[in-house]
């Protein structure tokens, strides 16, 4: 078998392809990344990583890494009223009662999971364009010039994905009339903040969310709020610090505190996109953003990729090059359905949370919120693992 293992070509040097690439060493498969900027790199925000994605972090060996770079939230996690009235707890730990949800500094994630790959895996500069397929092996084509062949080609590129209209037609990402403000504070700036815990207010049709991140030296916010206005040209932009303080203003005097120390801060457009029919075209293949956008109100569009990448590294550790589009075809049909569901839950959360424009139905909002554990506990008890290793076994 190892002599006919397929090459595997990652295009985007993400978080998802970045976990694809350390879960596809693992087992021993020959893969290179592809990423577009001159050097990995993040955008200053946190983001939370959870059991089911951690499990996975654990068995490529980057649990030590996780526990040092990430802040683990725990059972002092709350809903709260915009007013601070305490609304139930968050489930932090999953149907078992393993508690591995961790705030991340985006940055120090993709560091630990680059700094854990051999050096010559990872390509920076190569902005994938074109990509050609025969019976036998794919070929991209990036803006430098440079073409690669491979077995598999992974198109890892994001929610704009360059490589997808191979796979299936161009398609209109969904805005959901929401704007987030993110950004980090210091914690030398709010000694006083808890940074053991996951911190969500539900106003009128706006939430605040803040937990640690970098073992709890830094703070990080996301305020939602709505917005007439599509970023179509960019959906990332700098934001007005005044504008965020006003949004939130008189809210519980916590978020204020925390907002007064804010110097800079960023606004991101939410858009996912309705489940693609076909995640797959012959030796091609989309994972994370790239093959299903979600909107972040679960906290999963991250999570969901590093599973893509677990179940895909498992799949192809069991393949030759003649079964690849076989393979894919596999990994596909295990990932789609589990995939929908969470894009869908994201958006039910994200009403449940943000569509609040009166509060006649407080008390039912309250009490959805708190049955909401319910879901996450099996979210996150989830182990794509067996699965992949059922899929793999009937090649
Ligand atoms: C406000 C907000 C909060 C969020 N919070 C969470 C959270 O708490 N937990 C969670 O799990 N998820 C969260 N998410 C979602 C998460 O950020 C994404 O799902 C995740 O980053 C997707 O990773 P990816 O690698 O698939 O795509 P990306 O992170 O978009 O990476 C794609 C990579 O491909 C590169 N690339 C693009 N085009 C090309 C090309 N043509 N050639 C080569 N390289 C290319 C890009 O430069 C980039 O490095 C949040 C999202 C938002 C907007």
């Amino acid at each position: 078998m190892s002599q006919t293992r397929p090459r595997i070509a990652i295009i985007g040097g993400g978080i998802g392809g970045l976990f694809a690439a350390n879960a596809m060493i693992a087992q021993g498969l020959d893969v290179s990344v592809y990423e577009q900027a001159p050097e990995l790199g993040e955008i200053g925000a946190g983001f939370y990583v959870t059991p089911n994605s951690v499990r996975h972090l654990q068995r490529v060996g980057l649990g030590p890494a996780v526990e040092k770079w990430g802040a683990l939230v725990g059972e002092g996690s709350q809903y709260l009223r915009d007013d601070g009235t305490i609304i139930a707890p968050v489930q932090v730990t999953d149907a078992a009662g393993w508690n591995a949800t961790y705030g991340m500094h985006r940055a120090d994630f993709v560091d630990l999971l680059a700094a854990a790959l051999p050096a010559d895996v990872i390509h920076c500069g190569h902005k994938g364009i074109k990509f050609e397929q025969s019976d036998d092996q794919a070929r991209v084509t990036f803006t430098n010039g440079v073409q690669i062949d491979a077995d598999v080609v992974i198109a890892a590129d994001g929610i704009h994905s360059e490589l997808r209209p191979n796979v299936y037609p161009p398609s209109t990402p969904v805005f959901h009339g929401t704007i987030s403000y993110r950004g980090l504070v210091s914690r030398d700036r709010i000694p006083d903040w808890p940074m053991d815990r996951w911190l969500m207010w539900a106003g009128p049709s706006k939430h605040f969310l803040v937990f640690p991140v970098r073992h709890g030296e830094i703070v990080n916010y996301v305020g939602f709020v709505p917005t007439d206005e599509e970023m179509k040209e960019s959906w990332s932009a700098p934001g007005d610090p005044d504008t965020l303080r006003a949004e939130f203003k008189g809210w519980d005097p916590r978020i204020e505190h925390l907002l007064a120390q804010v110097d800079h801060t960023f606004r991101w457009a939410l858009y996912d996109r309705e489940p693609l029919p076909t995640w797959t075209k012959g030796r091609l293949t989309l994972l994370g953003d790239a093959a299903h956008p979600m909107l972040p109100h679960l906290g999963q569009g991250a999570n969901q990729a590093i599973e893509d990448g677990m179940a895909l590294a498992i799949i192809l550790a069991q393949t030759d090059k003649t079964s690849v589009p076989a393979a894919l075809h596999a990994y596909e049909k295990l990932r789609r359905e589990r995939v929908a569901d969470v894009q869908q839950g994201a958006r039910q959360n994200g009403l449940r949370v943000d569509s609040m424009s009166d509060y006649t139905d407080l008390e039912l909002r309250d009490a959805e919120l708190a049955a909401h554990a319910d879901f996450r506990k099996h979210l996150y008890a989830y182990d794509v693992v067996p699965e992949a290793e059922a899929a793999a076994a009937a090649l």
